[in-house]
């Protein structure tokens, strides 16, 4: 690990300020992303200006049809939180299975959706849920949002300082977990609103993204027949020493079908 200075503004404003006069300046939330990366060298930031016990970025609360969770909210917090299951339960389901105690103890939603790790399961309840990403100067719709492997649409300075789902009738979220840190092998969050369905499938390819064929056929029929004969080609999916693109393209299907049987009983 490369020497770094450490700061823990009081406010979002001295955060911001603080990135703003020194472009090697990085956000720090749980850390769990940020601080193995520094150890092994793959990033040097010249400081870390620590987020995470930001008022600003704190809080869960419903307004106006969206659940409205701060960035810095842990991933225990919102599996926790009495507001999150009874508004999206399937959102604090996934909270709950992400990596071990220890992580989700750290772990934070702005850093995980900042971070657009491949595999990440809140990246999937994001575009699921239509939801908005609440920046310190505009909002950005989760179809926007995520760009490619850990790229997003985030400036290089600008700090998410919150999540707004779309509260949907109905959904859920499977995933196959690798067994070693609990990332999605493949995981498919299933988000029904009365005017059609969404479906957002992680883990499965370099970043995030929407099964629209599965999409239109539930928004047709919401159950598990409607998907019968779909399947997700294999193409542009990832291999590793984890799994083939085929074995995920498979699971892909499986998760879908999962969380369908648990919505349509
Ligand atoms: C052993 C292990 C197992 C894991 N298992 C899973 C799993 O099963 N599923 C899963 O989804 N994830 C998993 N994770 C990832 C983990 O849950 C965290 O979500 C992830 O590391 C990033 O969140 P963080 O709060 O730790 O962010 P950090 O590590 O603090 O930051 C990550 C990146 O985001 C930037 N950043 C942080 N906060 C903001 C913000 N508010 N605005 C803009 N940029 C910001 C940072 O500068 C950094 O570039 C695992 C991690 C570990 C170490």
């Amino acid at each position: 690990m490369y020497p770094f200075t450490y700061q823990r503004p009081a406010a979002l404003s001295d955060a911001l300020a603080a990135l703003a006069a020194d472009p090697e300046a990085r956000p720090l939330s749980g850390g769990m992303t940020l601080l193995p990366s520094m150890k092994m060298r793959l990033a040097a930031p010249s400081q870390l200006i620590d987020l995470a016990r930001l008022p600003e970025l704190r809080g869960v609360e419903v307004e106006g049809g969206a659940l409205v969770v701060g960035a810095a909210m842990r991933h225990v917090e919102v599996a926790d939180s009495a507001v999150v299951r009874a508004a999206l339960p399937a959102l604090a389901a996934l909270a709950g299975g992400i990596g071990d105690p220890q992580v989700r103890a750290r772990g934070t939603l702005g850093g995980s959706v900042a971070n657009n790790d491949p595999a990440a399961d809140y990246p999937a309840g994001v575009l699921a849920c239509r939801a908005e990403v609440v920046t310190d100067r505009r909002t950005i719709e989760a179809d926007a949002f995520f760009q490619g492997m850990f790229t997003t649409a985030l400036g290089a300075d600008e700090l998410i300082t919150a999540i707004r789902f779309a509260i949907p009738k109905q959904a859920a979220y499977e995933k196959f977990a690798q067994a070693a840190s609990g990332y999605a092998m493949t995981g498919v969050f299933v988000a029904r609103y009365d005017d059609g369905v969404r479906v957002a499938v992680t883990g499965a390819a370099p970043c995030v993204f929407r099964w629209t064929e599965a999409e239109a056929a539930l928004s047709r029929r919401f159950a598990p027949e409607a998907v019968a004969q779909i399947r997700l080609p294999a193409d542009g999916l990832n291999a590793d020493q984890h799994a083939p693109a085929a074995y995920r393209a498979h699971l892909a299907h499986v998760m879908l079908t999962r969380a369908l049987e648990r919505l349509c009983v």
